[in-house]
């Protein structure tokens, strides 16, 4: 998939203060935004990056705009965690750790941020 890894993003580092969170990646587009994880370390959390690229599936699917509106307007109908956007991702994330350990299972969870955008959060393990 064609997509873009943007460090010490200036987005990503807004999303993380308002989270009070110690790293996010947020996709807007094709670009992954990373704020308090650098590149190495998110593309080594096979679990992060499939539910990363899937929200870039979801905003090649459905177009730039209209993507953030719909995921918008599903995070104030059903809130974030129920978000249809946020499960497809998590599902994504789960199905491609599967094969892995138990233990690796539970650290590939990715929290959805509870920001109007995909942005999500890894809690450290
Ligand atoms: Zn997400």
């Amino acid at each position: 998939m064609d997509f873009k890894i943007v460090e010490r993003s200036f987005f990503a580092r807004i999303a993380r203060m308002v989270l009070k969170s110690g790293n996010v990646a947020m996709v807007l587009g094709k670009q992954i935004h990373l704020s308090g994880v650098d590149r190495e370390t998110f593309l080594r959390d096979e679990g992060w990056v499939a539910h990363e690229l899937c929200h870039i599936r979801q905003f090649q699917e459905h177009g730039y705009v209209r993507f953030l509106w719909l995921y918008l307007r599903e995070s104030m109908r059903v809130g974030y965690y129920n978000n249809k956007y946020e499960v497809e991702a998590r599902e994504a994330g789960k199905k491609h750790v599967r094969h892995l350990a138990e233990a690796k299972k539970a650290a590939g969870s990715v929290n959805p941020s509870g920001l109007p955008l995909p942005a999500d959060s890894k809690k450290k393990v």
